[in-house]
């Protein structure tokens, strides 16, 4: 957003970031994304309310807080989602929003290593490529998908998003190419763009029922900043909500219950928050290829280190996660319902535990879940996280679902040439019906990272944003990132969001 609405020097862009410059190197050196998962680095690490769908665990969401928000911590995996979503977000009323309105804009913030065609673009800030040094167990959980019969598939963002295939990934020369990356860095120096780091917002400032400007903390002292023009929010699925709720804009009852003055009731305000519901399988297997918390990895550091310096290329450049795949629970469904990440490496709780050796894991995640929750204030102080509820599993058919995809991920890594290999079945033992399976879903599923939909694009009563991305009943305000998207998505989300940037930044520069 702060480059196209500052590219051609006609307006001044003001960008206020919570967190401090992007300089961290776990940032930008790809393999650095555990070591920053479990930490405050760069990483708000909020947590969800006690979860009933989750045997009364809190989630653990981790977000990024510095220039390129999540995308300078996330997996770097690059998947749009299915075509169905967008055609579903226009059918709920949102014009201008269906696959073929939204799809140039995908073309246009990417610049693919693999040439352009109908579905990608060439020429774009983004940069995505192909893993630079798969695992060769990644090629072995793709020989297992086959073996098992399940299709593969050469693009998830192509014509077939259903099977399996290597995840194309946010990467440029081996390092990781956040938003900030790709699309701030190389415009540093433009007169027309200030940057403000470690600015906290605290709430915009309104003038009757026009956005006037924001208030901010830094270094514990208040500051203003008007806008001549107008505010744009972009805190992310939990960070809009709450500056909005903070600002008086969201639902009266819980604003009132923090004593903030309603300036105007937007009943829909941190309602609708949607989440991938995520479980991990791990098996414990001793090699000297597989990553871990390992001797052999010790060994094989100064190596990796060498390679990654003078080739950027082998273990450094890994996302973890390099392939996966998007399949259907039930055979006769239009569209693929859970995504696979395979992991060439142990995984758990997010890395705040760790699992000691090497060994392979695979997610299963439900892609659409029916379960909603949503997002509120646990007070008038802007410095206090929100209260997050994604109420994990509280619909009956999401656990069931999950059930089946579980079954399914379990069926590929126990193929060959995967089956044989696992030494150790770290948490799936004893799995033998359904109830057994579904406790242990409830006792270790979290996030895989994806909270949408809190302040949702629509045209009912508890739409936030309208088809402008314009917040309903307050002029010179709009709010543009993962919250506005009216249902989450088949896939991945950080690629959405920069489409719903694109396309934004398209929609305020045509209207002005
Ligand atoms: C660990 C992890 C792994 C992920 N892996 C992938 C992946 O591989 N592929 C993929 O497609 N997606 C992935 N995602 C999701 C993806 O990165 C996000 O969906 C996407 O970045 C959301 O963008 P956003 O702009 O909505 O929010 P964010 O990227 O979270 O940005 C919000 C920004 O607002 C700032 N902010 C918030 N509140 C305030 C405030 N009060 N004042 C000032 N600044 C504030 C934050 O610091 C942050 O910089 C992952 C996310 C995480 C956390």
């Amino acid at each position: 957003m702060a480059n196209r609405l500052s590219a051609g020097g006609k307006y001044s862009v003001c960008l206020l970031e919570a967190g401090a410059r992007d300089w961290s190197p776990l940032i930008h050196i790809p393999a650095g994304v555990p070591l920053i998962l479990p930490t405050r680095h760069v990483n708000w690490a909020l947590e969800t309310v006690p979860q009933k769908g989750l045997n009364g665990r809190r989630g653990f969401q981790p977000r990024g807080k510095t220039l390129g928000g999540s995308s300078a911590i996330n997996a770097m995996l690059y998947v749009r989602g299915h075509k169905w979503d967008y055609d579903h977000w226009a059918a709920l009323g949102n014009q201008g929003w269906s696959y073929d309105d939204i799809l140039p804009y995908f073309k246009k913030s990417e610049n693919n290593e693999g040439g352009s065609d109908q579905y990608h673009g060439t020429g774009g800030p983004l940069n995505v490529t192909r893993p630079r040094s798969p695992n060769p167990f990644t090629a072995a959980f793709l020989q297992a998908m086959e073996n098992r019969q399940l299709p593969l598939t050469e693009d998830f963002n192509g014509p077939q998003q259903e099977g399996g295939s290597l995840f194309p990934v946010t990467q440029k020369n081996g390092l990781r190419h956040s938003a900030a990356a790709a699309y701030l860095t190389p415009i540093k120096g433009r007169e027309n763009l200030t940057i403000i780091t470690t600015a906290h917002i605290a709430r915009v400032l309104l003038s009757g029922n026009k956005a006037s400007g924001v208030e901010y903390i830094k270094g514990n002292k208040k500051h203003t900043i008007k806008a001549r023009k107008e505010v744009i929010l972009s805190g992310g699925a939990f960070g809009s909500p709450q500056i909005l709720m903070l600002s008086g804009i969201g639902p009266d009852e819980e604003l009132n219950q923090h004593g903030i003055e309603v300036r105007h009731h937007l009943p829909g305000v941190g309602q609708n928050l949607q989440d991938h519901i995520d479980y991990i399988s791990n098996y414990r297997r001793p090699s000297w290829t597989l990553y871990g918390y390992s001797w052999s990895m010790l060994l094989r550091l100064p190596w990796a280190g060498l390679r990654f310096l003078f080739k950027r290329a082998g273990f450094l450049t890994t996302t973890y996660a390099e392939a996966g795949a998007f399949l259907k629970t039930d055979a006769s469904a239009e569209i693929p319902d859970i995504q696979l990440h395979f992991v060439p490496a142990l995984v758990d709780d997010h890395n705040r535990k760790i699992l000691l050796g090497t060994g392979v894991s695979c997610h299963v995640c439900l892609l659409r879940p029916k379960s909603v929750g949503s997002l509120g204030l646990i007070s008038a102080n802007p410095l206090d996280p929100p209260r997050i509820d994604p109420a994990f599993l509280s619909h009956a058919d999401d656990i069931t679902r999950l059930i089946k995809g579980f079954k399914i991920m379990r069926s590929i890594m126990e193929a060959p040439p995967l089956n044989g290999l696992p030494e150790e079945d770290i948490f799936g033992q004893n799995m033998g019906d359904d109830r057994a399976i579904e406790q242990e879903i409830r006792s270790r599923a979290d996030t895989v990272y994806h909270p949408v939909g809190t302040c949702k694009m629509g045209v009912d009563d508890m739409a936030v944003v309208d088809a402008q991305l314009k917040v309903r009943g307050i002029s010179n305000l709009r709010v543009v990132d993962a919250s506005i998207m009216p249902t989450l998505i088949g896939g991945n989300t950080n690629a959405p969001t920069i489409m719903i940037a694109e396309k934004a930044a398209d929609m305020i520069l045509s209207e002005r």
